[in-house]
């Protein structure tokens, strides 16, 4: 029973990336954005190491996982696909940052100094330096994770004197129960935040990079500036109920 349910849903999965790409074109097209300019981010937290290559089957390279040791088994399971980009999307503790050094090419939710310090220091040599965002409280919600707007000139000078780390950007997550109107100005002020900070700290990194958009507003940050879109549901379909914090 189990096998059959997976084989339907692996199917469905090329077919959902097929739609999520085009639903990626249209909107970077409306927005008058080079077609090249945004990225999907398949997040697949939760899901199984043969949906993975279904979608690697499907064309996609880049994947997204929240939990580190579910993470780590994955990418183990995975490693006769040698294309294959992994980026940490998920909340850090301090303890767990060199195993994210060592297998990840990007870390999307660096939210302090003192775990960039620690992913600088632990980057193995010989491996490019690591990709990261600073993941941005955009909303200054109590329970989110993420750095508050003030704190960013700060980090961004510490984190440019970092060298085996190349900051890319910013990231945010904001509260999806806000009216669409606000939700749009949420990546605004990301997208703007980020402009300020290129010019005020030219030499910081590339910061060339907004980490905004998931299954249900991707169109919405692509039209405010999204490079990287990060989609899970619409991919892989509903998620079960997440696994315990690894
Ligand atoms: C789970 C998750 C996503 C994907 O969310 P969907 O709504 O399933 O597309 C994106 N970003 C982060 C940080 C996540 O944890």
């Amino acid at each position: 029973m189990v096998q059959k349910r997976q084989t339907h849903s692996m199917s469905s999965i090329a077919d959902n990336i097929g739609s999520v790409t085009r639903r990626i074109q249209k909107a970077t097209v409306a927005a008058g954005r080079d077609p090249d300019s945004v990225h999907l981010l398949a997040v697949s937290k939760t899901r199984p190491p043969e949906a993975i290559r279904a979608a690697v089957a499907a064309g996609q390279t880049a994947f997204g996982e929240n939990y580190l040791q579910e993470a780590l088994e994955k990418i183990d399971a995975l490693q006769d696909l040698s294309e294959l980009e992994w980026h940490f999307i998920g909340p850090i503790q301090s303890n767990k940052t060199r195993q994210i050094a060592e297998s990840f090419a990007w870390v999307h939710s660096v939210d302090r100094l003192k775990i960039a310090r620690r992913l600088s220091e632990q980057r193995p040599d010989g491996l490019p330096a690591l990709n990261i965002c600073l993941q941005v409280n955009i909303n200054n919600e109590a329970s989110k994770s993420g750095c508050r707007l003030e704190q960013l000139p700060e980090l961004v000078d510490a984190i440019g004197e970092l060298p085996n780390l190349s900051l890319r950007g910013l990231m945010a997550i904001p509260n999806p129960d806000q009216p669409e109107g606000e939700l749009r100005l949420s990546f605004r002020k990301l997208a703007g935040t980020l402009r300020a900070l290129k010019q005020a700290h030219p030499e910081a990194g590339p910061l060339d990079t907004l980490s905004m958009g998931m299954s249900g507003d991707l169109e919405t940050a692509i039209a405010e500036g999204a490079t990287w879109v990060r989609v899970g549901t619409a991919v892989f379909g509903a998620r079960e109920k997440k696994p315990a914090q690894g």
